[in-house]
């Protein structure tokens, strides 16, 4: 397949693409023992020799992308000391080296991305990209109307307000409620924190949507590949 040679640059993990065009404009980069100053010429990476101040590019691994519908009881992380399960257990079949993009809590179900391509992973996970992520949580005692209006304006957490949310109680009852939060930061049990911090307690909670992917059609434990135009909409 032909590709930019920034596109192919950003893609071996060499830079960003922003940097691999410097790289590029500052002649730093050949193609074939010739050096390429150009950012239009494409190229099939497969078939060229490429070398960056002199270094051949690293053999490229080829870059995989899943959604997971992660159950509760699996950590997201790629191994464990203590040999509990992680969420790579649930994608047997996967040869390349994959990581979860981000973290759920291993009581934590729901969409879960893994992927070898650490450009994305690293631009999901900044906090400029502000992916959004919506969360159902099923809360006790369900919140009054004053901390629904806290949660959404920014609640004061140990590390900071949160930016605002979105929220929207779908049913009440009570003893509890089920709520849907959108958030856009992904700080560490945040969600739990955040009603924590209103004064309810999170005895579920479930990923359902990351950015626009969502679960459909994925039941829990199963994954599936991203399809081009998703991993495209995420870059
Ligand atoms: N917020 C949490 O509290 N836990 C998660 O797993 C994800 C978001």
């Amino acid at each position: 397949m032909q590709e930019r040679l920034q596109k192919i640059l950003a893609q071996a993990g060499v830079a960003s693409r922003r940097n691999a065009e410097k790289l590029i404009l500052a002649g730093r980069v050949n193609v074939n023992g010739t050096c390429v100053r150009g950012l239009g010429a494409k190229f099939d990476a497969a078939k060229v020799k490429i070398t960056v101040d002199g270094k051949p590019l690293a053999a490229r691994e080829r870059h995989v992308y899943f959604l997971l519908n992660k159950p509760k009881g699996y950590l997201s992380t790629a191994k464990d000391e203590r040999g509990r399960r992680t969420v790579l257990d649930l994608l047997p079949e996967v040869k390349e080296r994959i990581y979860p993009v981000g973290r759920l809590d291993n009581n934590t179900e729901g969409l879960l991305l893994l992927t070898n391509d650490g450009t994305l992973m690293n631009g999901l996970l900044h906090p400029r990209y502000q992916v959004e992520k919506t969360y159902i949580a099923r809360v006790a005692p369900p919140p009054p109307e004053a901390a629904l209006i806290t949660l959404t304006e920014g609640v004061e957490l140990s590390d900071g307000k949160t930016a605002p949310a979105l929220v929207r109680v779908i049913e009440r009852d009570p003893a509890q409620a089920r709520v849907e939060i959108t958030i856009h930061e992904g700080r560490n049990r945040q969600v739990r924190r955040m009603f924590e911090a209103v004064g309810s307690d999170v005895r579920a909670l479930k990923r359902v949507a990351f950015a626009r992917l969502t679960l459909a059609g994925v039941r829990r434990g199963a994954h599936r590949p991203l399809t081009a135009a998703e991993v495209a909409q995420l870059y």
